[in-house]
């Protein structure tokens, strides 16, 4: 479903209008983020990307992660942030690391965590210990029942799990080479909490419960796309939800959000605006009029374009805001 097609009242850009803003354009590219594909050992209710076990049809190509490291090469971007469904899922995810890390960039995995429970990923804590790539796992909660519910049962105890493994390879720990970042979503239709209060609860409360340590918490909104979107409608809370967003709309956000300093490639080689766009099918802008490709990578364009934006942007400037990075504002 499009974001056109969502109920509300007021247009993203009529909005950035009204505080001064004529439109959204990129700033400098600092983040390379690579979809390496749909394919996820999870199938959570809040996914956006609508991965899971089943999607084995859509994976980044080793040809198109060639494109993407040409395409690197010609950008001054100092991180390559991984995603997916679980990046480590595809078959080259740990070749692409090594190239990333050989050009001197800071790479970041964003770690579903239940996957280094699986037997054949057992040594990756380690793996990426060496390598000094950055974790960036997802728990939708510190408490079991809040996570669980989102995840399906037994996540919980899976993610504790995968956290007492990461520290035990030295994550989590104030070591800049280990950094674990934690990355929560609300669990319902509601906008996520004060991430500089969050984190002092949750590290208090996980070290207690489990004897875990975490470096940075990041709280996100739930974006009205995706599975969280069907959610969302077959519940009822569509209209409140998207009410919530746009009576919360936070100017202070405009300058940060993400999508200003990032390039997201999809697991096709598309390139778009950042990952919400890639699942909504909206590409970057291109001269050619044409999706633009990553074969086809043309930095100085890039650099210069109008990013696309629609309503579901709301979920990226609501309260403190919420991006890859975490909040936007106090
Ligand atoms: S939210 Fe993350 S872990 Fe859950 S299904 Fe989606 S990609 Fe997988
Ligand atoms: S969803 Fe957020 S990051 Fe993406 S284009 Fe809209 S404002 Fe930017």
């Amino acid at each position: 479903m499009k974001s056109e097609t969502l109920p509300g009242t007021a247009s993203f850009e009529a909005v950035l209008a009204e505080h001064g803003w004529a439109g959204l354009h990129a700033t400098r590219l600092e983040i390379f983020q690579m979809n390496l594909g749909r394919l996820c050992n999870m199938a959570c209710r809040h996914c956006h990307v609508d991965a899971g076990p089943d999607r084995t049809d859509q994976m980044m190509s080793r040809e198109t992660i060639d494109n993407c490291l040409t395409a690197l090469d010609r950008t001054e971007a100092h991180t390559v942030d991984l995603t997916g469904g679980a990046p480590e899922l595809n078959p080259h995810f740990r070749d692409l690391v090594d190239e990333a890390i050989s050009r001197g960039k800071h790479v970041l995995d964003r770690c579903n965590l239940s996957i280094l429970l699986v037997p054949r990923f057992a040594d990756l804590p380690e793996w990426l210990a060496e390598r000094g790539v950055e974790v960036v796992g997802s728990l939708p909660h510190h408490r079991r029942r809040n996570t669980d519910a989102l995840r399906g049962d037994g996540a919980y105890a899976r993610s504790i799990e995968a956290l007492r493994r990461l520290n035990a390879a030295g994550y989590g720990r104030g070591d800049p080479r280990r950094r674990l970042t934690l990355v929560s979503n609300p669990a319902g239709a509601f906008l996520a909490g004060k991430q500089c209060a969050l984190e002092p609860e949750w590290k208090a409360a996980l070290a207690r419960d489990h004897g875990v340590t975490f470096d940075a918490l990041i709280a996100l909104n739930n974006m009205p796309i995706g599975r969280f979107l069907a959610w969302l409608q077959e519940s009822g809370n569509l209209s409140g939800y998207l009410e919530r967003l746009l009576g919360a709309f936070n100017p202070v956000t405009i300058a940060g959000l993400m999508c200003r300093n990032t390039i997201s490639i999809g697991w096709d080689g598309s390139i778009h605006d950042c990952d919400f766009n890639q699942v909504l099918a909206i590409p970057a802008e291109s001269p050619a009029g044409k999706v633009p490709h990553v074969r086809d990578f043309d930095p100085v364009h890039f650099q210069q374009r109008r990013i696309r934006t629609a309503r579901h942007c709301f979920g990226c400037t609501a309260g403190a805001g919420s991006s890859c990075g975490g909040a936007l504002a106090d």
